[in-house]
């Protein structure tokens, strides 16, 4: 089953350097999920070929402009390209009402349902679940609220082996109850047995999305064992003092943190405009955390 994350946009505050404000693209089984949606996203999807009607759901982690000044455009465009299927947005409880004052200034009446979820960022709670994933919500800490996201793959059904299933001579409409692990008695009394037929499933995987906080850890119960971490990672740490002023992480604190909550892979971003070059936050980060890489928009990660 694909799990994979695509960099739309990188840069914190402004876009400078062709790096645009955050966004990101998590596929789960071929459904499209939108993390954060900065100025300009609707031309990062078409640079790199993704169609926005594909996106069922948007999760908005905060209320500054450079996570979601690109909604509104992306909303109306979806509309004026005919979308009728519903979309979800998760986000803070504010953000309806900035939306809707926009389309009723614009006398705008979006024609498919846009079905809101307000997250609140007090304690995080299970927001949404499908027969693929379960998303959380991860309360970080930020001048303003702000939650991350969790999104959990669900267990996989057993893996069939085919071979032995074909040489015993089992037909595929048996095929469902093996892989949910039964085992099968035959009216003349032969009895196959699941475990020899079929192979554990792989394990469930983890993304958790964390943009933008302080470098507290206060969320490190969450995203502990993750099999990959987005981190914020605006600022060299010799600019401690401003990232503790401005509720931000540096590149050192990141790799810090994928290592105290032993994540397999860390992914930085949230780059600052001060660095046109990115090279010594990778460098900074992989010094305490090695399998770390950069959030380089139109990269796509195997999760
Ligand atoms: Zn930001
Ligand atoms: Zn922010």
């Amino acid at each position: 089953m694909k799990f994979e994350v695509t960099i739309l946009g990188s840069s914190s505050a402004t876009p400078v350097y062709n790096r645009n404000p955050t966004a990101q693209l998590l596929n789960c089984n071929e459904k499209f999920y939108l993390i954060d949606c900065g100025e300009g996203t609707q031309q990062q999807l078409i640079r790199y070929g993704i169609k926005a009607s594909k996106i069922d759901y948007i999760f908005i982690s905060h209320l500054h402009g450079d996570h979601y000044f690109g909604l509104v455009g992306l909303l109306s465009s979806m509309h004026l390209n005919g979308r009728i299927k519903p979309l979800r947005l998760f986000g803070p409880k504010a953000l309806l009402e900035i939306l809707e004052l926009q389309f009723k200034y614009s006398e705008t009446v979006i024609r498919y349902a846009l079905e809101f979820v307000p997250v609140e960022a007090d304690h995080s709670r299970m927001i949404f679940e499908n027969a693929d994933l379960t998303v959380e919500s991860i309360i970080l800490n930020h001048r303003i609220p702000c939650t991350g996201y969790k999104f959990i793959q669900k267990k996989r059904l057993r893996k069939l082996l085919i071979e032995k299933l074909e040489e015993a001579q089992i037909t595929v409409e048996y095929f469902p109850l093996l892989k949910r692990g039964a085992d099968l008695t035959f009216p003349d009394g032969r009895v196959i047995l699941n475990k020899e037929y079929t192979m554990d499933p792989d394990e469930p995987k983890t993304y958790c999305y964390c943009s933008d906080t302080l470098a507290d850890g206060s969320y490190m119960a969450q995203i502990k064992g993750a099999t990959a971490l987005y981190h914020e990672a605006t600022f060299l740490h010799d600019m401690l003092d401003r990232a503790n002023q401005t509720h931000h992480t540096t590149a050192l604190q990141a790799g810090e943190i994928a290592k105290e909550a032993g994540v397999e892979h860390l992914l930085i971003g949230h780059f600052s405009s001060r660095y046109k070059v990115l090279q010594p936050l990778l460098d900074e980060a992989r010094s305490v955390f090695e399998t770390t890489e950069l959030a380089i928009e139109g990269n796509t990660f195997q999760i």
